[in-house]
């Protein structure tokens, strides 16, 4: 197969000063794309600005003969972000939503500060963006989202509530977005990624991290935001390390109860191991199918 390339595409990474961003915005740019690096330049727990994480980004990739722009607003303000792109390259094609930061700590010290800030650059970062590109998508009935989940957010992580629940919140923007986005050939997934960064290099020790480059997050997402994708949408994947996987949602068999008197505590402890059975399991992918049970329980009652 010839190499996936990215040619007269306008691609949009947050948060490319270093880290996955980095990596995806020097191979995008190597691959003929043209790339917005975007990057504040504040620390890891999202304190101070610079401007110099983006330029050494846009430096490398203009050496090596690519074209890049540097933006260097917060993500939530990810309208001026995308106005970068329309202004230096016409268009947008591609959005990478990869800015993050940490605050770490433990639930019963959290501070408000350490919510907010977290929602602000996540959610709110992670939407603004897209919300900004959206009519251009549609407009030409083209584009690509990559969301940035993590293990955190699907499992959960100690010392990191606000970031969990940051990270979670990604699954669903990403599958209200890819339901939203189809008929207008938007396509939206979600990555949860592991690689060496400044966020893990303090927590991994480092004969792992040497084997967990954001190098290998990087084909997973070029495949999935390619043109030659026209299905993948709404999908959760695993990526780091060399591993690739997708993960999705398994419903137990499940007990159906009469919806009368009948329906008390005692009566779902006795099915208890039902609702716990996933000897058969479903792997429900949508609202409809719990509605379907819904009319099953109906005819019961
Ligand atoms: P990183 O710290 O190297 O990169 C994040 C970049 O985002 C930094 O350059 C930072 O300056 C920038 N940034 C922070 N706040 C910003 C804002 N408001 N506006 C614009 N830019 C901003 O970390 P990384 O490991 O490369 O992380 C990239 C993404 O992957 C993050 O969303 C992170 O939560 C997620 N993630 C990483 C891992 C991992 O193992 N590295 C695991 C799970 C999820």
């Amino acid at each position: 197969m010839s190499e996936l390339r990215f040619d007269n595409q306008t691609v949009v990474v947050t948060g490319a000063g270093g880290g996955l961003g980095k990596a995806y915005a020097t191979f995008f740019a190597s691959r003929g794309a043209n790339v917005v690096v975007n990057d504040l330049g504040g620390s890891f727990k999202g304190e101070g600005t610079s401007n110099k994480a983006a330029d050494v980004v846009v430096e490398e990739i203009k050496a090596a003969g690519g074209k890049a722009v540097a933006n260097y607003d917060s993500v939530e303000n990810g309208e001026k972000i995308i106005e970068t792109a329309i202004q230096a390259f016409g268009r947008v094609d591609i959005l990478l939503n990869n800015a993050g930061i940490l605050r770490d700590v433990s639930f019963k010290n959290m501070k408000d500060a350490d919510w907010d800030l977290i929602m602000k650059v996540h959610v709110k970062g992670a939407y603004k963006c897209a919300r900004a590109a959206w009519p251009y998508f549609r407009k030409q009935k083209y584009g690509r989202v990559i969301n940035t989940a993590s293990a955190a957010g699907l499992f959960g992580g100690f010392g990191q509530a606000n970031y969990a629940a940051a990270k979670l919140a990604q699954v669903g923007f990403t599958e209200t977005l890819a339901k939203e986005g189809l008929k207008y050939n938007i396509l939206v997934n979600v990555i949860a990624p592991i690689a060496a960064s400044r966020m893990t290099e303090t927590v991994m020790p480092p004969d792992v991290l040497e084997s967990l480059k954001p190098d290998w997050v990087v084909p997973l997402v070029a495949v999935l935001v390619h043109s030659s994708n026209e299905i993948e949408t709404g999908s959760i994947f695993e990526v780091g390390g060399g591993h690739v996987a997708k993960i999705r949602w398994e419903r137990a068999k499940g007990a159906l109860l009469k919806t009368d008197s009948t329906l008390t505590p005692g009566a779902i402890l006795k099915r208890w191991k039902d609702v716990n059975d996933f000897s058969e399991p479903e792997h429900p992918q949508g609202t409809a199918n719990f509605m379907e049970k819904l009319e099953e329980g109906l005819k019961l009652s």
